[in-house]
């Protein structure tokens, strides 16, 4: 258990792998705000942790609706004054049904808009608490599907997973670490891309691994000591091409 408790927040993390990642953050004796866009459902969500003696506080974090992101960020200041974990969870992934070719553009649009855009817009708005954080960690729940290595090599395994718009958005996303973790680089925050894996959860209800080990590489990042990486792209401590 920790002696100084951090104050984590967790987006998307009313259910999936999110709030397993709340579940182990809290294990470790943090604080954690379960984000989620709907309070009812964070509510619910956060009760069975609660009644196990975790600090889990549910927070409404809709990444639809920027406009709600100064307030958020007010609402932190006043309550913590700094903000030690932002782990970048939530997202949506709608257009396994096309191609390339056929994905109509108003989806990649929309599915930019929460992945990427709104990411970047409620990082940045909570990056001075990050930095009032003496080891601040971000950390950007991306996919091995962000990887243009891997998509343009033959036998990669990626063949049946060409969703263009949410592959795309990983694959910005992943350019977000990397030029974050360059602008924060005489800083103590890091900022880092997580590989879940293959989790089973009602994004992928053909994933093989369950959340307990889906939630492991999110966690590492938001512990990582103050050696640790800085703007790399990781599944359970192995690096992933980009
Ligand atoms: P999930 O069970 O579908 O959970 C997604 C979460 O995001 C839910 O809490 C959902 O809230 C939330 N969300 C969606 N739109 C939102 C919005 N506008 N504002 C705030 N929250 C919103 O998915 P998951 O599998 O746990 O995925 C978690 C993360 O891991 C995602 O970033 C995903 O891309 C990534 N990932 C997953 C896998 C996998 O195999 N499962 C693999 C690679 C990467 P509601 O319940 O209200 O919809």
């Amino acid at each position: 258990m920790n002696t100084t408790p951090l104050i984590a927040l967790v987006t998307g993390a009313n259910k999936g792998i999110g709030l397993e990642i709340c579940r182990q953050l809290a294990e470790a004796g943090n604080l954690v705000l379960l984000g989620c866009r709907d309070l009812a459902r964070g509510t619910a969500a956060a009760e069975p942790l609660q009644r196990a003696g975790l600090d889990v506080r549910p927070l409404a974090v809709d990444l639809a609706d920027p406009a709600s992101f100064p307030a958020l960020h007010d609402h932190l200041a006043a309550d913590h004054g700094r903000l030690d974990i932002l782990v970048n969870n939530a997202a949506i992934a709608t257009d396994w049904a096309y191609t390339a070719a056929t994905v109509p553009v108003q989806l990649v649009r929309e599915t930019f808009e929460i992945n990427v855009f709104a990411l970047i817009e409620l990082t940045q708005r909570l990056l001075p608490l990050l930095l009032q954080s003496s080891a601040g960690r971000i950390v950007n729940q991306s996919s091995v599907l962000a990887s243009l290595t891997l998509h343009s090599q033959p036998g990669s395994g990626l063949d049946d997973w060409k969703a263009l718009a949410y592959n795309a958005s990983k694959t910005a996303l992943n350019a977000f670490t990397v030029h974050l973790a360059h602008a924060l680089k005489h800083t103590p925050v890091k900022v880092n891309a997580a590989h879940p894996g293959s989790v089973a959860t009602d994004m992928n209800p053909a994933g093989t691994l369950t959340v307990e080990v889906g939630a492991r590489t999110a966690v590492q990042l938001a512990t990582l000591a103050a050696d640790g990486p800085t703007g790399g792209f990781f599944h359970l401590g192995q690096p992933l091409p980009w």
